[in-house]
Order: C-alpha cells, then sequence, then structure tokens
C-alpha cells in the first residue's frame, strides 16, 4: 500500500555522472552555525578564522544580536597567518576568557576555516588540551567549516561527525534521528513514530549536553538531511545500522522515509496507514495548490544544498516538473540512492562545478526556475532567468507531511512573482 508507485523503468540511478572540477560558487561550511547554534541550546561555536569569516557569520545571522550569541570569531592577526606569535596560547587566553564569562556553555566547538587550514593551526590537539582542561563541565570539539573545497552543508556534516566518536556507548535497540532540523519539523516526526509505537527515539544534535544519544552496534539511524555521508560514516563506524529510505521531502518521500522506519521496528501496516493517513491527505492537497503552477515547468538545479537530488525526485515526481539538469556538490549514491531510484531517467546529472560551463547549458536549456547559490541568482535573474535561492531551502522548514505545501511554495512563487512582473511589464 505505501510502496512507491509509477517506479519509472530507467532511472537515474544508473544515469552517467558529468563530472566536473572547475571554478565553484559556493558559501563555506561556516554558514551551519547559524542553524547549530539555535538548535544545540548550550553549545558555543569558536570560529578560529579572519575578518571575513567573522563578517560571514554576521551577515548570515541577518539579525541585530541582543542577547550573548553562542558563537564567534577568534581573528586571527597577521602576526598569527605569518607564525610570529603563537597561535595556541592565545586561543587558551581566550577560550579561558569566554568560559569563565559563559557558565552556561556546556559544549565548545573550535571551528576551523580558510586561514586556519592554511597555516595549519591543530585545532584538533588544541580541543583535546581544552578539554582536559575543562572537562566534566565543558567539552571541546572541533572540525572545520573552511570553505577549500567544501560547500555549506558540510559545516552541519562536519560538526555531527566530531560528535559521533565522543558519544556514550550502549547496547540498546534504539532509533536515532540525525540532522539539526528546527523543532516543530523535529518533533513532527518524534510525534508520528512515536504513535507508530516506534521507540526510544534520540536525536543527534540533542539540544543540551545532558541529551546527548548514545550509540552501538543495536542503534538504527536515519537521516534527515542528505549532506551528512561523513556522519553516517562514523555511526557505521561505531557499529550503528543506517535505514536506508528517499529523503522526508514531500508526501512522497515522507511517507517512504517513515515506512522504512516502520518496517525495522515491526510496526504492521494497519497502524502505519492509521497513524500517517490524514497527514498524508493533508499534504497532498497543500502539494496539488501549489503545484498548479509547477505542471509541465522546467527545473535547473546548481550544485549548492546537496539537497538537489531529493529535492529534484519531490518536483518531478509529485509536482509535475521536468528535470533539465541536476547538479550536486557531491554524489553519494550509498545516501541518496532510494532518491535516484525513483528520479525518470533523462536529466544530466552532473557532481562538482565548473560554473562557467554549468552557466552556457543554463542559458540554452533557458529553464522556467534555475535553483542556485545567492552569488549566481542576481546574475541570471537579470538575464531574464526565475531562480530559486538554494540556501533559502536549507533555513526553511520543508521536511515532513505539515510542510509539504511549503516546500511546493517555495518554487511555485518565485514563478507566479516572474508571472505578475510580465503582466505588470505588459500592462
Ligand atoms: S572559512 Fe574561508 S570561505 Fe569561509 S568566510 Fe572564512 S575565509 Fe571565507
Amino acid at each position: 500500500m505505501n510502496a512507491p508507485s509509477n517506479i519509472p523503468t530507467r532511472t537515474c540511478r544508473d544515469t552517467p555522472v558529468l563530472k566536473e572540477r572547475g571554478q565553484r560558487e559556493v558559501f563555506c561550511g561556516l554558514t551551519g552555525i547559524i542553524w547549530l547554534h539555535r538548535k544545540m541550546q548550550d553549545a558555543f561555536f569558536l570560529v578560529v578564522g579572519s575578518r571575513t569569516c567573522a563578517h560571514l557569520l554576521q551577515s548570515a545571522a541577518g539579525v541585530m544580536i541582543f542577547a550573548e550569541p553562542r558563537f564567534g570569531t577568534a581573528i586571527l592577526e597577521e602576526g598569527d597567518l605569518a607564525g610570529m606569535q603563537d597561535a595556541h596560547e592565545e586561543l587558551d587566553r581566550e577560550v579561558e576568557r569566554l568560559l569563565s564569562r559563559r557558565p552556561d556553555i556546556r559544549q565548545l566547538f573550535l571551528v576551523g576555516s580558510c586561514p586556519s587550514e592554511v597555516i595549519k593551526l591543530d585545532l584538533a590537539r588544541a580541543a583535546e588540551r581544552l578539554t582536559v582542561k575543562h572537562a566534566p563541565h565543558v567539552r571541546v570539539l572541533n572540525y572545520s567549516g573552511s570553505g577549500i573545497e567544501t560547500t555549506f552543508t558540510q559545516g552541519e556534516d562536519a560538526c555531527l561527525e566530531a560528535m559521533v566518536p565522543v558519544l556514550p556507548e550502549t547496547g540498546a535497540r534504539e532509533l536515532l534521528l540525525v540532522g539539526a532540523l528546527p523543532d516543530v519539523v523535529e518533533d513532527q516526526a518524534v510525534d508520528l513514530l512515536t504513535e507508530m509505537g516506534v521507540g526510544p527515539i534520540r536525536v543527534l544534535p540533542a539540544a543540551r549536553a545532558s541529551g546527548t544519544p548514545a550509540v552501538g552496534p543495536e542503534t538504527r539511524y536515519a537521516l534527515f538531511q542528505p549532506f551528512l555521508g561523513d556522519t553516517a560514516a562514523a555511526l557505521d563506524r561505531r557499529g550503528a545500522q543506517r535505514i536506508e529510505a528517499p529523503f522526508p521531502f514531500g508526501e512522497e518521500g515522507t511517507t517512504l522515509w517513515l515506512k522504512a522506519i516502520a518496517d525495522e521496528f515491526g510496526v504492521d501496516d494497519e497502524t502505519f496507514e492509521r497513524v500517517t493517513a490524514a497527514p498524508r491527505a493533508r499534504a497532498r492537497t497543500a502539494i496539488a495548490n501549489a503545484a498548479e503552477s509547477l505542471r509541465g515547468k522546467s527545473v535547473f538545479f546548481f550544485p549548492d544544498s546537496q539537497l538537489e537530488i531529493p529535492l529534484a525526485r519531490f518536483l518531478t515526481r509529485e509536482c509535475g516538473m521536468e528535470a533539465v539538469e541536476i547538479g550536486a556538490p557531491f554524489i553519494h549514491k550509498g545516501i541518496v540512492g532510494a532518491d535516484l531510484d525513483l528520479l525518470s531517467e533523462g536529466p544530466t546529472i552532473s557532481e562538482g562545478q565548473d560554473v562557467d560551463k554549468q552557466l552556457d547549458r543554463c542559458r540554452a536549456a533557458r529553464p522556467d526556475i534555475t535553483v542556485c547559490g545567492l552569488g549566481l541568482a542576481n546574475p541570471l535573474e537579470a538575464e531574464g532567468l526565475t531562480t530559486k535561492w538554494a540556501i533559502e531551502l536549507v533555513f526553511t522548514p520543508v521536511h515532513f507531511y505539515d510542510q509539504a505545501g511549503d516546500l511546493a511554495g517555495l518554487f511555485s512563487r518565485p514563478l507566479r512573482r516572474r508571472g505578475l512582473l510580465k503582466v505588470e511589464a505588459g500592462a
């Protein structure tokens, strides 16, 4: 009953991937701090970077900060970059000052950046040293948010990956949900699964250090986001087993994601149907309303958020769109394979970027909507193309049934706006 219908005979699973390794236009992994610090309420993210890093964080936060923020930048000055000062000593002093002023901090992340990587500042060593000094009140971990060869969603992946080796061990059979979603969305998933009788359910990252989940060979885990490949590999190394499924975007993706978990935990079909029938119906109606203006329209994805493949599956299968090119920064078939299996053969699947060549392909295709980073959106709009900022898809709640209509709306709104502008221009 809940198996996917209309499975294409030829899918994108085996489509040859166009691999490009040229110039790229993406944000760096520091961006993830914006949603991670909201999620982890007793964590502090200390970027060890330059003034550019500090500016990026301030502008990405996008608000005046009245309360004390839970992120900051330890600025590497010229002397540090030239190796003339001991950056480790300075870092220790900064951390000391921070932790004595903020006793509420229980987890401190030292976040590497391009400058700290270039001067090979060993933040892993610093984190170990500082953990010894500040345990058990504060655990200090490190990860890199640098923009060298990475894209912005890798920041969350690197952060969660850093947490996995220090999670406590358990022999209990538990479900671990992995990814930093807004609380309201996470609660929907937990409520639906709890109603089916699935449990105990833990979440990584937890809101507070005291709720940190344990992991072990009986742990079964499901990813909320397709960009958590390194975290998944770290959990596998701890013996946990991943539940494979398409990602929970749209009615179909959410149902298949929930069903894979339900099957793993022995939920019968009747219970599954009873729990999901009403929200599924609501999601279908909401998508249908928003999808009216999407049906038959074409979409082109530039590689950015790593959500591209699951989103293309949603837009083509549930909103009637046609994908021209689906570009993703990295394609991990072990993670997005279930989504590729549902995508009809046809679109170009590209990995990595050579931005000028890809712009040429996009201009030639003249898609109805182009999903891309902020840096490309304005120039493409000026050329008459309608765009959607990829980063908005990560900042907006778009997972699960109750957000399915909003997800479709994120794509239909720019098309409607463009339509109105044309009418006004023609009036
Ligand atoms: S980490 Fe690198 S890409 Fe990101 S803001 Fe700092 S210098 Fe720029």
